[in-house]
Parts: C-alpha cells; sequence; structure tokens
C-alpha cells in the first residue's frame, strides 16, 4: 500500500515545496518512533530499553518532499521508495505547466 498523508503547513527545506508528504513509519517494530531492544533472547514485552527508530528518528512518521524527492525523517535508504511514489502520481503534475 503507497499511500500517504498530505501535510500542508509543512514545506521542504530544500526545495520549499509545499505541501509534503508523509505517511506513518513502516518499520513494524516502531512504535511512536522508538523500538524496544532486548539485552538477551527472553524478549519480553516492557523489559526491553527503547531506542530511537532510524527510519523515523523518534518521529513515528516518515515525511519526504513530493517535488524534489528529498528524505526529511530518517532513513536514506527510504529514498527510493518515496520516489517510487511519487512516479505514481506524476501524471497529475505532468498535466500542469512546469515553471
Ligand atoms: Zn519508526
Ligand atoms: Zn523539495
Amino acid at each position: 500500500m503507497d499511500d500517504y498523508e498530505v501535510e500542508y503547513d509543512l514545506s521542504c527545506p530544500d526545495c520549499g515545496h509545499s505541501p509534503l508528504h508523509s505517511r506513518d513509519c513502516i518499520n513494524l517494530f516502531c512504535e511512536d518512533g522508538y523500538i524496544e531492544e532486548f539485552l538477551d533472547d527472553v524478549e519480553i514485552p516492557g523489559t526491553g530499553y527503547e531506542v530511537k527508530c532510524q527510519e523515523c528518528k523518534g518521529t513515528g512518521v516518515e515525511r519526504w518532499c513530493p517535488k524534489c524527492g528529498a528524505n526529511l525523517s530518517g532513513d536514506k535508504r527510504m529514498d527510493e521508495q518515496f520516489r517510487e511514489i511519487e512516479k505514481l502520481d506524476e501524471g497529475y503534475y505532468k498535466s500542469e505547466p512546469q515553471i
């Protein structure tokens, strides 16, 4: 599912484009930006320690610029995925004149 939210009150620090797109962090173990890690093999929920999720950097959401593809939160390896998502929407952008 390539679904995303549109964030109208945010703009891209790289190219200034607004709105930005975002989605919930896709890391299955990520809860509100944090992942529980365990010191031993006995993984009892609540006994581990919380580390910041690398994909969303503790925010719980991944955010990117639909215009220049800048990844604004998290793992740089996600850049490619964000571009793939935007390719699906390319038709919309192409129908408008580019300045
Ligand atoms: Zn996350
Ligand atoms: Zn941008």
